[in-house]
């Protein structure tokens, strides 16, 4: 790319099931925001977890969103194909001797809130074991454009986290950080359940000397049992004849006014009225909100 442009957003689906109410929102705020200012819209498959990925699901997501109007720019990056810069990413950080194995097992662990630090300094073998990043016992902050300051003491509040776990797959931590600087993305917005992961994101970013993006997190909807919306059950593909009503409904979720005829129209005309009238200033500035509150 020759020119980088003043605004790159993107949206980075996880295919561990099928796009639902919950991911629709973040798609469509990520795609309002970025087209509202002109600028581009970029979307990442974070297919790092083959065990735990729905067989089919990438196809649906990207299906569900053509369906839904969405037109993304480029072509689909996935993190399947990345592992090499994750492998040199790696290797940057043991050299420098910020990473380390760790081969503590699940049961030596239980009950510690925080990893203790046992293999720290241990210099343990790299095969068979998961690498910690350390952390420096200092504040990482930002200033969200939604919720405002967040700030965490990376070693009092996080510990030293895992980048690659034992069975040799990569950490979305890790992960998300070098694709974000390799798509050259100046803009996150996602769901507020991330927001206490941007933290060890900004000290990733730090260490590799990558700029620090934009961050807007969205409140997350919560299904009436208080979870995830989509986390605790298998929810269908979002139906097709329902896209103009629940691109609508999507719209409430941010605290969008769309005028009520807009559900009887097309899918298009929804997000080119969510691009005309987006106003990041009326997101509600709460980390979560019922999904039932959404009418
Ligand atoms: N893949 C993550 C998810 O589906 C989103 C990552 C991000 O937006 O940074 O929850
Ligand atoms: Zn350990």
């Amino acid at each position: 790319m020759s020119t980088s442009p003043a605004y790159t957003g993107r949206f980075a689906p996880t295919p561990s099931g099928y796009l639902h109410f919950g991911s629709l929102v973040a798609a469509l705020a990520s795609y309002l925001d970025a087209r509202a200012v002109g600028g581009r819209w970029l979307l990442r498959m974070e297919d790092l977890d083959p065990p735990r990925e729905v067989p089919g699901a990438q196809d649906a997501i990207l299906r569900t969103l053509e369906t839904y109007g969405f037109e993304w720019d480029g072509a689909v990056e996935r993190q399947s194909a990345r592992h090499d810069a994750y492998a040199a990413a790696l290797d940057q950080l043991l050299a420098r001797d910020l990473a380390y194995a760790c081969t503590c097992s699940r049961k030596q662990l239980e009950g510690q809130p925080i990893y203790p630090g046992t293999c720290r300094d241990a210099r343990r073998a790299l095969t068979d074991a998961a690498i910690r990043l350390r952390v420096p016992d200092a504040e990482y902050r930002f200033a969200d454009r939604v919720q405002g300051e967040f700030a965490q003491n990376l070693a009092r509040e996080v510990g030293d986290f895992i980048i690659r776990r034992r069975d040799g797959l990569y950490a979305y931590q890790l992960a998300v950080v070098l694709d974000d600087a390799w798509q050259g993305v100046t803009d996150i917005v996602r769901g507020a359940d991330l927001l206490d992961s941007t933290p060890r994101q900004l000290y990733l970013q730090e260490l590799f000397g990558l700029p620090q993006p934009r961050y807007l997190h969205i409140p997350l909807l919560l299904q009436p049992d208080g979870h995830k919306l989509g986390k605790s059950y298998r929810s269908p593909p979002l139906p097709a004849d329902q896209a103009p009503a629940l691109l609508t409904r999507a719209l409430r979720a941010l605290g969008q006014q769309p005028p009520a005829e807009l559900a009887q129209g097309n899918a298009r005309e929804v997000l080119s009225w969510g691009v005309r009238h987006w106003n990041p200033a009326a997101i509600l500035r709460q980390p979560s909100l019922a999904e039932a509150e959404v009418r």
